[in-house]
């Protein structure tokens, strides 16, 4: 490199530094190569045995789920639409099969007409409904970060990338929903072709059908980006945003719905089908990785056996640890509706040093959680927000239950108020967490 060129990098130098001169210490490259596996194993044995992950879009898949994932399929391409005819490659009569199988899974799952299994990423399926149903200059509606609204969805994102016009879904501060009476006005005034509901912060649902109803004065469409919420949705436990006038969901398959990190797409009406699938397909997904169509399938499955129970006890661990924070004297979001109606539990942390300080305090004690802006936070203090939030998926799918989330309330209660120091702390996590070992809900059981 011309020693004159400024390097650019967007990662933490330190990090990178310390990337380098592991790989110059190493005498071969095949132990560059032991080193890149001992911190996976490092990452295995701290997040995978000893931590309580309440990160909220993680889930622990199956050993099933997992195992697939290395499955020689993976090595295989398949680019294209299933079917001899419809694919670049030869070769694909066994990948017909397994994907076939996942998208009719997918449909039974979520009870649709339609669904596709090729987005890598769920941002990618943001990025079809834009491409697919949208042009350049078109003004949409979605919900701004403060209120959990996502990048996907905002200038910073696909949104952004197609060009759109983006208004901001008005929100109720107290209520924690959309301010009807507020969106009806502004919705009148431009017209929005979409209105993009679901956001990576969501405790109660959405007035989704008389959203819809105002936005059919104008042939405007509901978008429902269910990307946390797609397991709850499956599983029958939070509102139904297809059957409420939603006309196209994205969803994260890595979250609530705890398959292989990556995106689903489903819909009810045939004039859909091509705009979407030929957004997709050549335009945003190629080599689609059949392992994960393959685990993505499985998991599928395992959704149709025991989804229901299982989202069922995310969201009544997730009322019960709020509860327990809240008369522990912990500020939690919506005490006065029942805390939530997700997997999710949000706190203000204001009191307690903000939620980036929090968050790192309490990895200190081997609980992880994330900082997150809240209602009254400006969407450019993402760094250091007044929240915290916490998911009850992974410790659900471990087996815990109501009586194991006054346990963690009152571990991060005595970190909170008390102040006690983490590192005190961590030992009964990881006596906590060493009981809790299983994946439940899944047939390897
Ligand atoms: C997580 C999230 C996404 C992105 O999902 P990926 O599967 O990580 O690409 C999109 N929208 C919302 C609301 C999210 O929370």
């Amino acid at each position: 490199m011309n020693p004159m060129t400024k390097q650019v990098e967007v990662h933490d130098p330190g990090i990178l530094q310390w990337a380098r001169e592991i790989i110059e210490q190493c005498p071969s490259p095949r132990l560059m190569q032991q080193e890149v596996i001992n911190a996976v194993n490092r990452n295995a044995l701290w997040r995978g045995e000893e931590c309580l992950n309440l990160l909220a879009p993680e889930a622990p898949t199956s050993p099933t789920v997992r195992r697939l994932l290395s499955a020689e399929v993976g090595i295989r391409a398949a680019e294209g639409n299933i079917g001899p005819e419809q694919r670049w490659f030869a070769g694909t009569r066994y990948i017909d099969e397994i994907e076939a199988l996942c998208v009719e899974l997918l449909k039974k799952v979520f009870r649709t007409n339609y669904a596709d299994h090729r987005l890598v990423a769920s941002m990618i399926g943001n990025m079809t409904v834009y491409a697919a149903m949208t042009e350049p200059g078109d003004n949409i509606m979605s919900l701004t970060q403060p209120f959990g609204g996502h990048s996907s969805n905002r200038m910073d994102g696909p949104a952004g990338i197609r060009g759109l016009k983006i208004w901001d879904v008005p929100m109720d501060l107290v209520e924690l929903e959309v301010d009807l009476e507020a969106f009806s006005e502004i919705a009148r005034k431009v017209q929005p072709k979409l209105v993009t509901l679901g956001a990576s912060m969501t405790l109660f649902p959405f007035p989704l059908k008389e959203m819809a109803q105002v936005v059919a004065e104008w042939g405007g469409k509901i978008v429902f980006d269910g990307a946390h919420q797609l397991g709850l949705i499956g599983g029958g436990q939070f509102q139904d945003p297809l059957g409420e006038g939603a006309v196209v969901m994205i969803g994260s398959a890595g979250k609530t719905f705890s398959g292989p990190q990556s995106g689903i797409i489903v819909w009810n009406d045939p004039a859909l089908t091509k705009p979407i699938t030929d957004t997709i397909f050549p335009a945003l997904a190629a080599t689609h990785q059949v392992n994960r169509v393959a685990a993505l399938a499985a998991a599928a499955a395992e959704f149709l056996a025991f989804g229901k129970e299982y989202m069922a006890q995310i969201v009544a661990n997730a009322q019960a640890l709020g509860k327990a924070l809240h008369d522990r004297g912990i500020p939690v979001l919506g005490a006065h509706k029942g805390f939530t109606r997700t997997h999710q539990v949000i706190l203000d942390v204001k009191a307690f040093g903000g939620g980036y300080q929090v968050a790192t305090r309490l990895a200190k004690a081997n609980i992880i959680t994330n900082k997150n802006l809240i209602p009254g936070d400006r969407p450019e203090d993402w760094d250091h927000p007044s929240g915290l939030r916490m998911g009850t998926t992974e410790v659900t799918r471990l087996g815990m239950k109501e009586a194991e989330m006054e346990v963690i309330a009152d571990l991060i209660a005595r970190v909170l108020a008390n102040k006690e120091q983490p590192e005190v702390l961590k030992p009964r996590v990881m006596e906590l967490r060493s009981s809790f070992r299983k994946v439940h809900y899944c047939f390897d059981e």
